[in-house]
C-alpha cells in the first residue's frame, strides 16, 4: 500500500496552483497517494473548480473542495486580505477533521500552505506528521521566522526608524523593500504574521518552493544553529521550482491570446499582468496605458478595473471586467494599438503565454508563482511590486539574480509615469541589456530543471519528505498490530 498523504490549499490561485503542483510531484516522482483539500468561498469558487478540472486530467490527485461558506459575520468587511483568508481557513477546520477521520487510508501526513498553519493541530489529533508547504521563497522564511522571534526593540528599528532587518546569515530587508503586514503594527495582519512564523517552526518540516542554486545564503542560514537554525528548529527542504509545465499545444487549441501570439515574431511581446488579483490605480492605468502605447511594442495587457484604495482588490473574485475598458483606459488607446496590443479582462492563460516562444518580457507584480514561470520559460522581467512580499521578490530579482529591471521608485509608493514606462518596456524588450537579462534566466532555467529532475537537490529534498511518510506509515501499521 502507497504512503497517503493530505494537503491543505487555502483560497486563492496563488496557493491553489502551487499546492496542485505539489501533488502532483508527490504522486508522479515520488509514488504517494494524494488527497488535496481545497478551501474556496462563493467568490472563488467557479475560478477554483475550473483549475481543480483542468489541472487533474490525469487523475493523478483526490480533490475535496472544503467550502468555507459566508464569513461576513466575523470579519469586518474593510479586512484585510489575509485577515479573511485566515478566517476562512478557520471556519473550514471541522469539515477537514470530519473528511479525515472518515477517510478509510488515513493520510500519515498533512502539508498545510502558509495559511493553514492552524490546521497542523488536527495532523496532531489523527497522530500525522505536519508539514508547512511555503509558496514563495527563503528569504520569507527567513524574514517570517525571525520577525516572529526577534527582540520587539529591533522591529521597531525596522518600522519606526526605518533601518533594515540584519536577519542573521541572510540579506537584510530594507524598510523600502520590507514585507506588508510588518508594517501595520497595530492592525490583526500583523499578529497573523507573526503567528504564522512561529507556527512554522512548530511543523516537522518546512517545504520551500526554491531550490539549494537559487537560495543557498538563505537555506544556509536556515539549517545554521548559529545562526536561523537555532529558532527555525524544523528543517527546511528547498523543493522547487513548482511551476505549471507548458507540453505542446494540444492540436484543437482555441484560444484567441495564444492564436494571436502564434502570429507574432520571436521574443517580441511583452506580456503584463499583476497576478490572480493585483489592481492599479486609476491613474496608474492611464499611464502604464500611455508607456505601453509610446514604447512601440507588442504586448498583452491583462487588465483588471483600477482600484485607489486595495492593490489586492481582486484577490478572490473573478468577475469579468471587460465591460468598462473605455471608463478608465485613455481614448482611442484600444483602436490606436489594436495592430500591436491585446487587452485581455481579468484573468488570462499566464503559463501557456509565459511558455509561447513569441514572448520575451513579463512585466510582473512579482508573486513568486509568477516569478517561478518566467524564470522556468527564459523571460526577462520588469518588476512591479504591489503589496505582501512582492517588494522582497522585486529586490532579489532586480539586485541578487539580475533577471529584471525595475522603476526608480516603487510603484506602490509614486505613479510610475509613462516615458519611464516606455523606457523600461524599451530596455527589456529592444535594448542589449534586456538580450543579456534573457541569457541570465535562461542559465537559471537550466539550473531549475536540473535541481527538479532525479537525483537533483529539490528531487532529493522531496523524496526525504516522502520516505519520512514511508517510515511513519511503517510505525503506525507496527503500532496497530501491538509490534
Ligand atoms: N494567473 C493566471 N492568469 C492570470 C493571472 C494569474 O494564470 O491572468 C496565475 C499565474 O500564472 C500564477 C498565479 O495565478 O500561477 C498567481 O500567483 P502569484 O504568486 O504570481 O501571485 P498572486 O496571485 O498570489 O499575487
Amino acid at each position: 500500500m502507497k504512503p497517503h498523504v493530505a494537503l491543505l490549499a487555502s483560497p486563492g490561485m496563488g496557493h491553489v496552483i502551487p499546492v496542485l503542483e505539489l501533488g502532483k510531484r508527490l504522486s508522479t516522482h515520488h509514488n504517494l497517494h494524494v488527497t488535496v483539500f481545497v478551501v474556496a468561498c462563493d467568490n472563488s469558487l467557479q475560478q477554483t473548480s475550473q483549475l481543480l478540472n483542468s489541472t487533474n486530467h490525469e487523475n493523478l490527485l483526490d480533490i475535496l473542495l472544503l467550502r468555507s461558506g459566508d464569513i461576513s459575520g466575523l470579519v469586518d468587511s474593510d479586512a484585510s486580505i489575509v485577515t479573511k483568508i485566515l478566517v476562512m481557513m478557520r471556519v473550514s477546520l471541522s469539515s477537514l477533521r470530519s473528511a479525515i477521520s472518515a477517510m478509510k487510508c488515513r493520510p500519515t501526513a498533512l502539508i498545510v500552505d502558509l495559511f493553514g498553519t492552524e490546521a497542523m493541530a488536527v495532523a496532531d489529533e489523527f497522530n500525522m506528521l505536519k508539514y508547512v508547504f511555503i509558496t514563495t521563497n527563503a528569504w520569507y522564511v527567513a524574514t517570517s521566522i525571525y520577525a516572529a522571534t526577534v527582540d520587539k526593540k529591533v522591529l521597531d528599528e525596522h518600522t519606526n526608524q526605518k533601518l533594515p532587518l540584519k536577519i542573521p546569515g541572510c540579506t537584510p530587508v530594507r524598510f523600502e523593500d520590507t514585507i506588508e503586514p510588518l508594517l501595520y503594527r497595530n492592525d490583526a495582519v500583523f499578529y497573523w504574521y507573526i503567528r504564522l512564523g512561529m507556527d512554522m517552526t512548530t511543523a516537522d518540516g518546512i517545504l520551500v518552493n526554491t531550490w539549494e542554486d537559487l537560495e543557498s545564503k538563505s537555506l544556509g542560514a536556515l539549517r545554521d544553529t548559529k545562526m536561523l537554525g537555532r529558532i527555525a528548529k524544523a528543517p527546511v527542504y528547498p523543493i522547487g521550482p513548482l511551476a505549471r509545465p507548458v507540453g505542446p499545444p494540444p492540436v484543437s487549441r482555441k484560444d484567441a491570446v495564444l492564436d494571436w501570439l502564434d502570429k507574432q515574431p520571436t521574443e517580441s511581446v511583452i506580456y503584463v499582468s499583476f497576478g490572480s488579483g493585483g489592481t492599479l490605480p486609476a491613474k496608474q492605468m492611464i499611464e502604464l496605458a500611455w508607456g505601453l502605447e509610446q514604447s512601440q511594442q507588442r504586448f498583452i495587457w491583462v487588465v483588471r478595473p483600477p482600484s485607489d484604495h486595495d492593490a489586492s482588490g481582486s484577490y478572490l473574485t473573478a468577475d469579468n471586467g471587460s465591460a468598462g475598458f473605455s471608463d478608465y483606459l485613455p481614448d482611442g488607446f484600444l483602436k490606436r494599438t489594436h495592430n500591436v496590443g491585446l487587452v485581455v479582462p481579468m484573468w488570462a492563460p499566464q503559463a501557456q503565454i509565459l511558455g509561447h516562444p513569441s514572448v520575451g518580457g513579463f512585466l510582473s507584480h512579482c508573486g513568486w508563482n509568477s516569478t517561478l514561470e518566467s524564470i522556468m520559460n527564459g523571460v526577462a522581467m520588469v518588476a512591479w511590486p504591489l503589496y505582501a512580499e512582492q517588494k522582497m521578490n522585486a529586490a532579489m530579482l532586480t539586485e541578487e539574480l539580475r533577471v529584471a529591471i525595475r522603476s526608480k521608485v516603487w510603484p506602490s509608493e509614486r505613479t510610475v509615469e509613462r516615458d519611464e514606462i516606455e523606457m523600461m518596456v524599451r530596455r527589456i524588450m529592444v535594448d542589449k541589456e534586456g538580450l543579456a537579462i534573457r541569457n541570465r534566466v535562461k542559465q537559471m532555467k537550466n539550473s531549475a530543471i536540473k535541481a527538479s529532475s532525479e537525483g537533483g537537490s529539490s528531487y532529493n529534498s522531496l523524496s526525504q519528505v516522502a520516505v519520512d511518510c514511508e517510515t511513519s506509515l511503517q510505525c503506525l501499521k507496527a503500532m496497530a498490530q501491538g509490534g
